[in-house]
Parts: structure tokens; C-alpha cells; sequence
């Protein structure tokens, strides 16, 4: 019931004048937020209390210049005084603390502990290509599948992928395999079909300001994987989000897929450097991207290990049985047999920092 999620309290207050959020404790008694609105009504400024799920945040507004925290700060209950200058406001951690995990179900969660690996091809070419590869995924202990049914190609000549037909390959594959589908959705209409289909809806770095389909996806019922444009800042893939969830959708997953530079020995720069940033900023999940943020199949698997060890939640990652004859992105696609080295190693440096990555032994004996 996303529209009645507590966060949404916050929007009411946070118009032109909104200048600083006050953050209580969990546990801060009702006598003390009254206390700290008492102050700040007292130093000229308006109070808005905002009772949230877990604790009570006051939003501060008014135009008597900057407020003086520090007097604030000091008060009993108070946990931080938080300057709302962010121009995103929903998908900020200055409104929400904790990260956000998003739950697929049977116990498929992206942002826990528990690193979320995406595998699968570029695209579904046909039924015993998809079949073959989810096969091999499902068996390195990977829980979510990906391939496109609608590509969103560089060249109209290009393969475009097989439409809805290739939509209901992936759903036989959900079944076969319990696998959780990620596919892209290309369009507004296009939105529609994709969500009857799959568990995670996928928007592309070329439809990152795709604002129509962006509203769209805010309103669906499905989460959202995200994917950073290939010349977006970080306040614009930010931006981006807010708009899936200033319609009410909070199940938003953000991917770095890589960056255009003038780097010329990989197809895109991966910016390793947006995971920490973003994650300072954001409590929303963050993925990457290896295969088109290299473009290169024997830079997947050492990119892959940086990306763990950076912090990402989870990768997503071209995987085919033939990439020679694949129809789309064939030189970044691992083999199988490479996805399952890759996944011995990342569940190491997974370990190192208190991490999962299901499958391997589960005991976590290495
Ligand atoms: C893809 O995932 O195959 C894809 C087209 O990705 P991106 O939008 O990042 O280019
Ligand atoms: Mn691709």
C-alpha cells in the first residue's frame, strides 16, 4: 500500500520553504517532540511533526534565515538536524535512514545481506537458448534471470528482440527454474505487457529521463531496476528515481552500467566511485553492471570482484552459452562455465564484508 506509506507525510512539508528535517530517536517520548517544536516555534520558525514508521521527524520551515541546529541538536531525543537541500526528496537518506530492501519473494531480496545476482543473455533469441542458459545460472546458485524481450538498439537493423513471445519464454523459465525475471521495458505502452510478465521491470540508460515511462513504472505494482544513463550525474539518476517513487512506486533498484568518457579500451567507464556516493546519498539499493560497463568478456569477472568489494548489493551479468553467435552484445557475455568462477570468487570478498551470495556451500566453508 504504497500510498499510504509513512514517507509520504513528508512530501506535504517539503515545499519551497522546507529548510531543515529534525530527526527523533526511535524511541523519543511524545513529550519530547513537543518539546523541540516548542523551540523551534520559539525561534521564529514553524514545526511539522511527521510521525514515520519506525520514528518521528519534524520538518522545519520558514524564512527567517538559516536555523541555528545546534541549539537543536542538543535537545533530549533528538538523533540529527538534517538541512533539506537535496532537490530529491523521497529518495534521499536524508528522509530514511536504513536502506531499503526490496522483497521478490521466496526469499529473493535485493539490498540485504545478501548480494543479488542477475545472469542471463543480452536477449532471448529463442526458447532452448534462454532454457540452456537458465539452466546454467540456476545451477551456480544465482536467483534472478535476465534477458530482453524489447532491446532498445543502437541501429534500427539490429535484432529488437522477440516481444511478447520472448516475455512468455521468460515466464516458462520462472517456472522451470524458480528464477526471478528482470526484463526492460521500452516504452510507456511497452510497460504494460513487460509488467504481466516479469518480477523486476527494467528501464534502460537510454530511457533514464524517459520521464512518461518513468511515471508509469511509479505506478506499477512491480519494482524497478534502474539503469544509470550513459552521461548521467548522480542528481540526475537520483532525479530519475524520484519520479518512480513520488508516484507512490518505493521499490526502486539503482544500476551503474557505466559512463561515457573518452576511454577507448572498454565500450563504457564503470564508475565504481558512484556506489559510495550513491549509497551516502541515497537508501536505495545499488547494483552493477560489468558487461556493459566494460563491454569486454574477460573484464566481467575482475570488474565483478570490484564491484563486490566496493559494496555493491548485486550485479547484473550477460551470460551465453555461444556468445559468438549471440544477436546482441555477444563480446560481453561470459560462458557458464566463467559465471561459475565468478561466483566462487564474489562469494569470497562477499564474506569479507559480512556478505552473502547464495549457493556454493551454504555452510560457508569456502
Ligand atoms: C541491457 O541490459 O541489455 C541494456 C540494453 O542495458 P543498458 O540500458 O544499460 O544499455
Ligand atoms: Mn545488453
Amino acid at each position: 500500500m504504497p500510498r499510504q506509506d509513512p514517507m509520504l507525510h513528508y512530501i506535504l512539508i517539503l515545499g519551497e520553504e522546507a529548510v531543515m528535517l529534525i530527526m527523533m530517536k526511535a524511541h523519543a517520548t511524545a513529550a519530547e517532540v513537543e518539546e523541540v517544536c516548542r523551540k523551534i516555534e520559539e525561534m521564529g520558525f514553524r514545526a511539522h511533526p511527521i510521525p514515520g514508521a519506525l520514528r518521528t521527524a519534524i520538518g522545519i520551515t520558514g524564512n527567517r534565515g538559516p536555523v541555528e541546529a545546534t541549539a537543536l541538536e542538543a535537545l533530549p531525543g533528538v538523533a540529527e538536524c538534517v538541512p533539506v537541500s537535496k532537490p530529491y526528496k523521497l529518495v534521499g537518506r536524508e528522509l530514511r535512514e536504513d536502506s531499503t530492501i526490496v522483497d521478490l519473494g521466496d526469499g529473493v531480496q535485493i539490498g540485504g545481506l545478501e548480494l543479488a545476482i542477475i545472469a542471463g543473455p543480452c536477449a532471448v533469441e529463442s526458447r532452448e537458448q534462454a532454457f540452456t542458459i537458465a539452466r546454467a545460472v540456476h545451477a551456480t546458485g544465482a536467483r534472478l534471470f535476465r534477458g530482453g524481450a524489447y532491446k532498445p538498439r543502437t541501429s534500427p537493423y539490429s535484432f529488437q528482440g522477440m516481444g511478447e513471445e520472448g516475455l512468455r519464454i521468460l515466464a516458462d523459465v520462472r517456472a522451470e527454474f524458480g528464477l526471478k525475471i528482470v526484463t526492460e521495458a521500452v516504452d510507456h505502452e511497452n510497460l504494460e505487457l513487460v509488467e504481466r510478465y516479469t518480477d523486476v521491470i527494467q528501464i534502460g540508460a537510454r530511457n533514464m529521463q524517459n520521464f512518461s515511462l518513468l511515471k508509469r513504472a511509479g505506478k506499477s505494482r512491480l519494482p524497478v531496476l534502474l539503469k544509470r544513463g550513459i552521461s548521467a550525474t548522480l542528481d540526475e539518476l537520483l532525479m530519475a528515481a524520484e519520479y518512480i517513487l513520488a508516484e507512490g512506486n518505493y521499490r526502486v533498484i539503482l544500476c551503474e552500467r557505466g559512463v561515457r568518457t573518452f576511454a577507448d579500451h572498454t565500450r563504457n567507464t564503470l564508475d565504481l566511485s558512484a556506489i559510495p556516493a550513491v549509497q551516502r546519498l541515497s537508501h536505495l539499493p545499488i547494483l552493477v553492471d560489468p558487461s556493459h560497463g566494460t563491454g569486454r568478456r574477460e573484464k566481467v569477472l575482475p570488474l565483478s570482484r570490484a564491484a563486490v568489494a566496493v559494496g555493491a548489493d548485486g550485479l547484473i551479468i550477460e551470460v551465453h552459452h555461444k556468445p559468438d553467435e549471440a544477436l546482441s552484445d555477444g563480446n560481453q557475455s561470459i560462458l557458464p562455465s566463467q559465471l561459475e568462477v565468478l561466483m566462487n570468487e564474489i562469494r569470497q570478498i562477499a564474506a569479507v564484508l559480512g556478505r552473502r551470495v547464495a549457493g556454493g556451500d551454504e555452510q560457508g566453508k569456502l
